[in-house]
């Protein structure tokens, strides 16, 4: 049978529209789980999530499908742009899902189930040889896959590659290494130097207050509530369904309203990006940011450098004092400042501050090498994480519990991942370089009015989807390749003035 270009196009539209439906149905559930579903309902939940996957997977990986996306590739010259991006990203899918053999993918699914419900257990009961098992299996497991997705690459380089097109080595290596060179030092001086006082952070902060500061804050960063709301979790995130339907979370903590604060200008950047999404993206595969270090390159650019910004906090801070009276009575703007910024080891990741956040990602990254070469067993990790901390932040880990068992992220499999985090904080600290070409970042955010960062983020960033790769998003905002140097100029920068270094 032979088709036409217009009619594979069109049975190209139908396919992205049911897998869509069928990846809003499974987001639907997951935030169900994670907000309002009482907690013995995971069972009927796993049957219908597992229906949903089987179905979404026989969608694409099948040869009516395989044969429409070569077909269509092969004529690629008569497609649009958008068209052809479609193609690329659906075959590449296609094609890795199709490399794994069925039956070892659904054993590795088994695994990840098994090796996440162990992880918990060891984690709450400080018991690293628990879950060392399940982690070389994971390893064993992803060290073969890597093989099938490409035989002639380094294992690492692929997963690096699977979770964000064109990472690799070596282009990380150089940036962590910079940061090694430049930010360690100025680490080890902050820490000689006198520490700045935050203890008025921690007092009773009601969360009713709480509640409305978060949405003093969405409508400040331009949120359209029409299209956005904000719910409660364990741990904040932020999940779309499209970009008319996207939802944010935080965590409110009475003991002091700085995590909430945070978490939800943090969300809010990835809020924007989803909303700022060009229309025509909707119902495609291209519906969705460009990968998870622009997206978090979204987010930490209103969380670190609007929102830790003096210029930010002089703006809201009427408004805490208004929430806060007793306890913000006696407190000035710039002493907020200086206290949401201070910079401090600590063996948590998720709570480590802007400075020294980076150095918690160098730990893992490197541990990840080591176990994608076979060259560390999983037996010395917790000595090998230990040594690691020690050398970068200069601090004793108390136990596997609040070190190498505090992320999830290895027992599901995400290998290669950490590194956005740290490369979404650098992306940021460009794009903002290039935005002050445009408009001044500070005097807009003293104005009250930050539709102008939002409109220009929009155009430069926001509104391509997945339509370019992470590489070129930057090459294309910024008019140049990704550098690291705006980064650790930019940490070298505030932190030498803030603590008189
Ligand atoms: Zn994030």
């Amino acid at each position: 049978m032979t088709m036409t270009i217009s009619e594979a196009t069109q049975t190209l539209a139908q396919l992205q529209r049911e897998l869509h439906a069928y990846r809003h149905a499974v987001g639907v559930i997951r935030l169900d789980s994670l907000t309002a579903a009482p907690p013995g309902s995971a069972r009927g939940r796993g049957e219908t999530l597992q229906f949903l996957a089987s179905k979404s997977y026989d969608l694409l990986v099948n040869p009516d499908t395989a044969r429409l996306l070569y077909f269509l590739r092969d004529h690629e010259d008569e497609l649009t742009a958008h068209q052809a991006r479609e193609v690329q990203l659906l075959l590449e899918e296609y094609e890795n899902i199709s490399k794994v053999p069925a039956g070892e993918y659904a054993a590795y699914r088994a695994l990840i189930n098994q090796a996440e419900s162990v992880w918990h257990e060891a984690k709450r009961t400080n018991d690293y040889p628990l879950f060392a098992p399940y982690l070389g299996q994971v390893v064993e497991t992803m060290r073969r896959f890597a093989g099938y997705y490409a035989p002639d690459r380094d294992p690492m380089d692929v997963w690096l590659n699977q979770n964000e097109r064109g990472l690799s080595r070596e282009k990380l290596d150089p940036f962590f290494t910079e940061l090694r060179e430049k930010i360690g030092p100025i680490l080890h001086h902050v820490a000689r130097q006198p520490q700045i006082d935050d203890s008025f952070l921690f007092q009773s902060y009601p969360i009713y207050r709480q509640r409305e500061l978060a949405d003093y804050l969405m409508e400040l960063l331009c949120i359209d509530r029409q299209y956005c709301n904000i719910g409660e979790t364990e741990h904040p995130f932020t999940t779309r369904f499209n970009k008319r339907d996207v939802r944010i979370t935080t965590k409110y903590q009475e003991r002091s309203f700085a995590p909430a604060l945070f978490s939800v200008i943090h969300e809010s950047g990835h809020a924007l990006y989803e909303l700022g999404l060009d229309d025509e993206h909707t119902n495609t595969f291209l519906d969705g940011g460009a990968s998870s270090s622009i997206h978090e390159s979204q987010s930490r650019l209103f969380e670190n450098m609007v929102g830790r910004s003096r210029a930010f906090l002089s703006l809201i801070f009427p408004k805490l004092q208004e929430l806060f009276p007793s306890q913000l009575g006696g407190v000035t703007a710039e002493a907020l400042y200086r206290a949401v910024n201070k910079s401090q080891p600590s063996p948590i990741r998720i709570e480590a501050d802007e400075l020294t956040y980076p150095f918690h990602i160098m730990v893992r990254y490197e541990i990840e090498k080591a176990m994608m070469a076979g060259e560390v067993s999983t037996e010395r990790l917790p000595a090998l994480w230990a040594e690691k901390m020690e050398q970068y932040l200069g601090i004793q880990v108390p136990d596997d519990a609040h070190g190498i068992l505090q992320d999830s992220h290895w027992s599901g499999g995400k290998i290669g991942y950490f590194p956005s985090y740290a490369l979404g904080s650098a992306y940021a600290a460009q794009i903002m370089a290039r935005m002050r070409f445009d408009l001044d970042p500070q005097r807009v955010i003293a104005s009250g009015d930050l539709s102008p960062i939002v409109g220009w983020l929009r155009e430069r960033v926001h509104r391509y989807g997945m339509l370019l790769d992470p590489d070129d998003v930057i090459l294309n905002c910024c008019g140049a390749p990704f550098d690291p140097t705006y980064y650790t100029d930019y940490l070298a920068d505030k932190y030498t003035r803030l603590y008189q270094l």
